[in-house]
């Protein structure tokens, strides 16, 4: 293994943000790379993936997944191609998806990773819209949801990995209205040109309740909440009875520093007998192979669309991570980490 690298760049949190992160809380450091053990493979990491989740694990706070150590590699979803394997079934060569992210190469247990064909979809495709985002749309939407041919549906953040996908799967199975809320005109007019939603706002032109009211004169039967705050006090206010809520995330408030407060209107939850409910992707893990079938197939007949904003180099992954979090990004925030 003597022509393998013995080193390379990771990204390490060094300091816990307090509200919105800066760039002297990371670090780029060259490291060792280790050889790899029995059962595992040396991955050089071409496309990294940065999420609006790896915030809340930059707080040292218990959560579903662990916060990030100080002085250590960051980590998230990442694919690469296999520079050395000690795992069966896994040859040098061959392109894997796993979880050792932030960094250009890893050592990973070959049970932690899954093979990926780039003869069916372009490698940064894994990370997005056949990844852990489609996945969530298309559970969030179709399971959490329990969404139903003719429903309305409003969903925010709606040019986003996770947002833009909720919207044309609610078209491609029926929905009756597919209203969208983003941050840019240019960002609206995507949606309604080429993704074909039937209204959307840009939330920063004026109160989105007035916004969403206008858009959805009938009222709405799901909302996919992408953002909290102000989007879901609208939407309660625009949802029909029997109405569902996916509280998928709730972006507006991932760099707060106080306590924000809940919707004014909650009460009206009785009366309409709306049902609320909270999602994680890795819950739904069981619909991929339907999640994959369906959408690599919407995406090879064209009726599916999605855009990937792509930032080179692993030097400028934090910055990448920060302008995903200022909207920087239409559809998946990629960083392209080289060949
Ligand atoms: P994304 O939508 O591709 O990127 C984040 C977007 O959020 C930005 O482009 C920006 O778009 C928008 N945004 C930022 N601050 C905002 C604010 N104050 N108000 C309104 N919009 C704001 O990210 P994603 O990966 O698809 O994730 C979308 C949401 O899903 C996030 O809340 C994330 O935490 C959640 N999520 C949850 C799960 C789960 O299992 N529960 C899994 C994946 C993702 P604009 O230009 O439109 O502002």
């Amino acid at each position: 293994m003597s022509e393998l690298p013995k080193t390379g760049r990771e990204w390490h949190l060094v300091a816990r943000p307090h509200g919105w992160p800066k760039p002297e809380d990371f670090a780029l450091r060259e490291a060792a790379i280790p050889e790899p053990g029995p059962g595992q493979i040396l991955v050089r990491n071409t496309h990294m993936s940065v999420d609006p989740y790896m915030r809340g694990r930059m707080n040292d706070v218990k959560s579903y997944v662990p916060p990030f150590p100080l002085d250590g590699p960051m980590d998230g979803g990442a694919i690469g191609r296999v520079l050395a394997s000690n795992a069966e079934g896994i040859q040098p060569g061959d392109h894997v998806l796993h979880g050792l992210g932030w960094r250009e190469y890893a050592v990973v247990d070959g049970a932690h990773a899954a093979k990926a064909d780039p003869d069916l979809a372009p490698l940064s495709a894994y990370l997005g819209v056949l990844g852990m985002p489609g996945l969530t749309a298309y559970s969030g939407l179709l399971e959490v949801a329990s969404f139903e041919e003719g429903d309305a549906v409003f969903v925010s953040g709606a040019a986003g990995a996770v947002g833009s996908q909720v919207g044309q799967i609610a078209r491609l199975k029926g929905a009756s209205r597919v209203i969208g809320s983003a941050g840019s005109a240019d960002k609206v007019k995507l949606l309604v040109e080429e993704y074909g939603f039937d209204a959307a706002f840009n939330y920063k032109d004026g109160p989105v309740a007035e916004q969403l009211k206008e858009a959805a004169p009938d009222g709405i039967d799901v909302y996919f909440d992408n953002v909290g705050g102000e989007h879901l006090e609208a939407a309660i206010s625009s949802l029909k009875v029997h109405g569902r809520i996916t509280v998928c995330g709730m972006i507006a408030q991932y760099n707060a520093t106080e306590p924000t407060p809940a919707p004014r209107n909650l009460a009206l939850v009785i009366g309409k007998r709306l049902r609320m409910q909270g999602m994680l992707v890795n819950d739904h893990a069981a619909l991929r192979p339907r999640f994959i079938e369906e959408v690599s197939a919407w995406i090879r007949s064209g009726e599916l669309k999605y855009r990937e904003t792509v930032v080179e180099g692993i030097e400028n992954g934090v910055e990448a991570f920060l302008g995903m979090l200022r909207g920087e990004n239409t559809g998946k925030m990629i960083v392209a980490l080289g060949d």
